[in-house]
C-alpha cells in the first residue's frame, strides 16, 4: 500500500486507460480510423477527473504491479539467498513528498508463495496513463554491455573516440550500438547521457548495483542495433518498441539500484 501523504482523489481512471488501450490497439490492428462515436468515445476515456473524491491524501492505496523476475528467468537477477523472485510495485501516482515515485521492491521465495490471489487489488485512479503497465511476457535474453562512454579509463575512451567513423552515419558507434543496451533489463550499465555521470551512492561500503531499467522505449532510432532478433521484422511498426506501455521520467529510462551486500537494503532511483 501507500500510505504516504498526497492527493490520491485526481488524476485518469485505471479503466479507462485500459480501454482506451484497447481501441487504439483494434485500431492499429484493423488500419482504421476511429468514427465520431468512438472519437468522443476516447475524449472521454483521456479525461482526467477527481474520480475519487472521497479518498483523503492520508487514506493508504494498494500499489500496482509492474514487474515480475524469476531468478531461473534471468540469470543476473543475483536475489537475496533464500529469494527466487522479485516483484516490483509501484504507486500509481508520482507526486510523493522530496521523490518522486514511491516503488517497493518485494524478494519473494516462490516456495512460500500459498495460493495467489487471482485479482489484483486495485486503486481505481492512476496518475497518468504512463504509470499503468500492459500486461506482457518478458523473453529476456543475455547480452553483454561496456561501461558508459564518459565512466571508461581516460585511454580507452580516446580509443573509442579515435575508432568513431563520425563520417559514415550508418557505422556502429559505441555509445549507442555497443555499450549500454537500450530497454528493459536486469544488471548491466546505467546510461548517464542527460546529467553526465553521477555519484552512485555506497551503501554497506560499497558503490550500490544496478538492479532494474525501467524504459519507456524498448530502443529507438539511434540505437537499432540491439533490437532483438525477434523483432527485427517490426522495427518499423508502431508501438513495437514500447510494448509495457510504461512511460518513465522526461527522457526514458528509470534505473533502480540496490546495495551491493544486500538488495533488501533501501534502494536509489535514479532517471535519466
Ligand atoms: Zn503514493
Ligand atoms: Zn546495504
Amino acid at each position: 500500500m501507500c500510505a504516504e501523504v498526497h492527493r490520491k482523489d485526481r488524476g485518469e481512471l485505471l479503466a479507462h486507460v485500459r480501454e482506451a488501450r484497447r481501441m487504439r490497439e483494434e485500431f492499429r490492428r484493423l488500419g482504421t480510423d476511429p468514427n465520431d462515436e468512438e472519437r468522443e468515445r476516447l475524449k472521454v476515456l483521456d479525461k482526467r477527473g477527481r474520480y475519487a473524491p472521497d479518498v483523503m491524501p492520508e487514506d493508504p492505496i494498494p500499489l500496482l504491479a509492474v514487474g515480475q523476475f524469476y531468478a531461473r528467468d534471468v540469470p543476473g537477477l543475483e536475489a537475496p539467498s533464500g529469494c527466487d523472485l522479485l516483484q516490483v510495485l509501484w504507486c500509481p501516482f508520482e507526486r510523493h513528498d522530496g521523490h518522486q515515485v514511491h516503488l517497493r521492491l518485494v524478494w519473494r521465495s516462490t516456495a512460500d508463495v500459498g495460493v495467489p490471489v487471482t485479482t489484483q487489488p486495485e486503486f481505481p485512479v492512476v496518475d497518468r496513463d504512463g504509470c499503468v503497465p500492459s500486461p506482457c511476457v518478458l523473453h529476456p535474453e543475455t547480452v553483454r554491455e561496456h561501461q558508459y562512454v564518459e565512466l571508461l579509463p581516460a585511454d580507452l575512451q580516446a580509443k573509442v573516440e579515435r575508432w568513431t567513423n563520425w563520417d559514415d552515419e550508418d557505422a556502429p558507434d559505441y555509445q549507442s550500438d555497443l555499450s549500454v543496451a537500450p530497454g528493459w533489463k536486469i544488471g548491466g550499465f546505467a546510461k548517464w547521457n542527460v546529467t553526465g555521470p553521477g555519484e552512485v551512492p555506497v551503501h554497506c561500503g560499497r558503490p550500490m548495483r544496478l538492479l532494474l531499467t525501467m524504459a519507456t522505449s524498448e530502443w529507438d532510432g539511434g540505437n537499432r542495433s540491439w533490437v532483438p532478433v525477434e523483432d527485427q521484422q517490426n522495427v518499423g511498426v508502431m508501438k513495437a518498441s514500447t510494448p509495457t506501455d510504461i512511460s518513465v521520467s522526461r527522457w526514458g529510462n528509470m534505473y533502480i539500484f540496490v546495495c551491493a551486500d544486500d538488495a533488501t537494503h533501501p534502494h536509489w532511483i535514479m532517471t535519466q
